[in-house]
């Protein structure tokens, strides 16, 4: 530790509050600049101050020089790998925020290094957006230069801040010789059918000439502050996560992880269990309306495939909706009802999903003028639209069976569409008492061949399933129950 004496001033406050923020900060830091200031004072009592500068540039030196932080390859000591979370040096440098992410690292690093352990703590050099940086502010460097400025000063930061990593083994995956396996690899998924290509709803900035993630999104406005940012449809490659679903839960039962953490891991991964039902469609133009008519071959009419995790509860459907961005919208939409539909489809268009999930909104929706069928019972359906359906949920369409769903419940009573219980506690019909979805165990009703088999929910169930989640299930089976 460097002291430095100075003057002594008998009871001097400004001795004392050095003293106490130096026991505060236990001796590790003082603001840049505060030893100065009491150095021009000589009027101070002797206290130890330490001075960062001259400090942390010491002992960054000895460390340095040492090879404290080289991680052996061989030798006797057990090892431990210590990975960060990697930096996206989207800006010229870090802020102290990134402190929060690597200062905690750093010290389980440090602990396990002082327990005896040969640690490997590293860093990788990752950069991705600059090229984008450099197109928006129009600067004059290259995409290489400014990746490369940004590269140095990140690491100039985090030497600053003393964090203990082997340096001899960064990562800049920016470089050809790293990325060239990255694309290597890409082409081994590929030819493996876990890279494919499609096109999806994305938010798009005109301005940034690039698409934008949910939260970097508010009322049309992009996180740049661009305005104009809407939904467009883009081709993008994807990768098939969901043929890992079951792995990656299986995963999680491993790792010593808290609970919380696991329970978020298994909302992102958002495997639900279900069916694909297979709705045949009606135009309004044709005339066959009458109950019992539909009995003809599933391939006559063309259908709507929904997803459902209550395919019991089917007999209870009163109504199919769509996502507004399914692509079937414009073409079962009716010629009566095509700009009322098209005026809707925009209105959502500029809607976030956190908006769209929100549970406490007023339900919109607009009918489209079409009719499905019910294959189990050829109950004719009418087609919505409405935007609480979310694209990448299923099939981006649901049947809306609102005694049993609270969101479809909503929706039925907001554009007055029936309800009709089809599980019941006591076996007995209460649809016109029903105030709000009933989401429990009871007796089927209203059900045909299937009246008074009980219904049971699985242990896992949560209280108030929702059959529209926000996350994309995986495909576990199908059930095809066209009629
Ligand atoms: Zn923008």
């Amino acid at each position: 530790m460097i002291t430095r004496k100075v003057n002594r001033s008998r009871g001097n406050i400004h001795c004392l509050l050095a003293r106490l923020l130096g026991l505060f900060l236990r001796g590790n830091l003082l603001v840049i600049g505060f030893d100065d200031w009491f150095l021009k004072r000589r009027r101070l009592e002797t206290c130890t101050l330490i001075i960062p500068k001259e400090i942390e540039a010491k002992w960054q030196l000895a460390w340095e020089e040492s090879g404290l932080y080289r991680a052996a390859e061989t030798g006797d000591k057990p090892k431990f790998y210590c990975l960060d979370f990697f930096p996206y040096p989207s800006g010229e440098g870090l802020h102290v925020g990134h402190c929060r992410n690597y200062i905690p690292t750093d010290v389980i690093s440090r602990f396990m290094r002082m327990q005896g352990y040969n640690v490997l703590h590293r860093w990788d050099g990752m950069r991705l957006v600059s090229r984008l940086n450099s197109m928006l502010w129009n600067t004059a460097f290259t995409p290489r230069r400014t990746t490369d400025q940004n590269t140095a000063n990140f690491r100039r930061q985090m030497t600053l801040i003393g964090a203990g990593y082997d340096w001899s083994r960064e990562i800049d995956s920016s470089r050809p010789e790293f990325y060239r396996w990255t694309q290597w690899f890409f082409t081994l998924l590929y030819r493996r059918g876990l890279a494919y290509r499609d096109t999806s709803w994305q938010w798009w900035c005109p301005t940034c000439q690039t698409t934008l993630s949910s939260h970097e999104v508010e009322g049309g406005v992009c996180w740049r502050g661009h305005p104009g940012v809407t939904k467009r449809k883009i081709p993008a490659w994807y990768f098939r996560i969901t043929a890992y679903a079951d792995a990656l839960l299986a995963g999680l039962e491993e790792i010593d992880w808290p609970e919380k953490v696991k329970a978020m891991q298994r909302n992102w991964i958002g495997r639900s269990e279900g069916v694909e039902i297979r709705f045949p469609v009606v135009s309004s133009q044709l005339s066959v309306v009458s109950e019992n008519q539909y009995h003809l071959p599933a391939d006559t009419f063309p259908h709507l495939t929904v997803f459902t995790t209550r395919p019991d509860t089917i007999y209870g459907a009163t109504f199919l909706a769509l996502a507004p961005e399914h692509p079937l919208v414009e073409s079962l939409t009716t010629l009566e009802q095509s700009s009322a539909v098209q005026a809707y489809t925009a209105r959502a268009a500029s809607l976030s999903e956190i908006d769209r999930m929100e549970t406490h909104r007023e339900k919109t929706g607009i009918f489209t003028g079409c009719y499905a069928i019910n294959p189990v019972n050829q109950a004719l359906l009418p087609v919505w639209v409405a935007d609480y359906v979310l694209p990448a949920y299923g099939s981006g369409a649901v049947m809306g069976v609102p005694a049993h769903d609270q969101r479809d419940f909503e929706f039925a009573r907001q554009f007055n569409l029936p309800v009709l219980v089809v599980i019941t506690p006591q076996g007995a019909d209460n649809t016109d008492a029903l105030q709000e979805a009933y989401h429990g165990e009871g007796i089927l009703i209203n059900s045909a061949e299937f009246d008074g088999l009980p219904v049971k929910l699985p242990s896992s169930a949560s209280p108030t399933p929702s059959k529209h989640a926000a996350s994309a299930p995986a495909r576990c089976f199908t059930a095809c129950a066209t009629g």
